[in-house]
């Protein structure tokens, strides 16, 4: 597998650019951050220790701090299921888009609006970014570059105000966050770039809604139709049906939403 491609176990982000340990016969790898990760650790979200479950069966879990599917390494204590990224949140946090001052959870009585993607949440970092933003990677590739895309935070670092078109087509608030190649020549939506199934390791098996399917790089010459939105799928990870050598879904969003054949 090409480095660029190959995913970190625990977290199920890109290796990218962050130190790695790889195994030299297969495609296990581990940022060294989180093979760092601690067995057993307090967390700001829950009252007993939670343990690191290394997850090897590959179940498919919802963070409980950022509701993200996933099938990576996971911080569990009872029916309580953390994945490693909101697991490893720790105060306190320090955050790039937000330089000044370190942010803390903060117990809210109703959701508030996350800096990064202006959607509701309710765990909550104060000065205000939700769990989902905080764990975003820093850095990504994307077929759309031959350069790595870094997360951008909104206003202070775009002057100018004006966006080349995003490849879902729709347009950019330069307020929220967003990830952009080194000359902004190309600025994308959070979702466009990580899709929804980001959570799932490659080659792995998910299975949800009843049904089982194979998780694939998005990575061939020709992008695959999606068999739900009949859109080609753009996003970094597919669902492919398993057991159909052709039937492709985009996202965890369309599988939710599909009604095509059973096996
Ligand atoms: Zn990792
Ligand atoms: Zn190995
Ligand atoms: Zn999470
Ligand atoms: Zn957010
Ligand atoms: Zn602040
Ligand atoms: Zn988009
Ligand atoms: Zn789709």
């Amino acid at each position: 597998m090409k480095e660029q491609n190959k995913r970190c176990s625990a977290c199920t982000h890109p290796v990218g650019l962050l130190s790695f340990y790889g195994c030299t016969e297969c495609d296990f790898s581990l940022h060294q951050k989180c093979a760092e990760c601690p067995t057993r650790k307090w967390h700001v979200l829950h009252n007993e220790r939670l343990t690191l479950v290394t997850n090897k069966e590959l179940e498919v879990f919802d963070c409980y701090a950022c509701k993200r599917n996933s099938n990576g390494f996971m911080y569990k204590h009872g029916t309580k299921k953390l994945d490693v990224l909101c697991g490893s949140i720790s105060e306190p946090f320090t955050h790039p888009s937000h330089p000044h001052h370190p942010l803390y959870y903060t117990l809210i009585e109703k959701e508030e609006l996350c800096n990064g993607c202006n959607g509701r949440e309710y765990f909550i970092l104060k000065c205000i970014e939700g769990f989902t933003c905080a764990t975003l990677p820093q850095v990504v590739n994307h077929r759309v570059d031959d350069h790595p895309l870094s997360l951008c935070y909104g206003e202070e670092e775009e002057a100018s105000g004006k966006y080349w078109p995003d490849i879902c087509e729709r347009e950019t608030n330069p307020n929220n966050w967003f990830y952009a190649c080194k000359n902004h020549l190309a600025c994308l939506h959070i979702k466009c770039v990580l899709g929804d199934s980001s959570g799932f390791m490659p080659s792995s098996v998910a299975t949800f809604w009843t049904r089982s399917f194979e998780v694939v790089l998005n990575d061939s010459v020709t992008l695959p139709f999606c068999s739900r939105c009949k859109s080609r799928c753009m996003y970094p990870i597919n669902l492919k049906l398993l057991g159909r050598s052709s039937t492709y879904i985009c996202s965890i969003n369309c599988a939710s939403h599909w009604r095509g054949t059973t096996i």
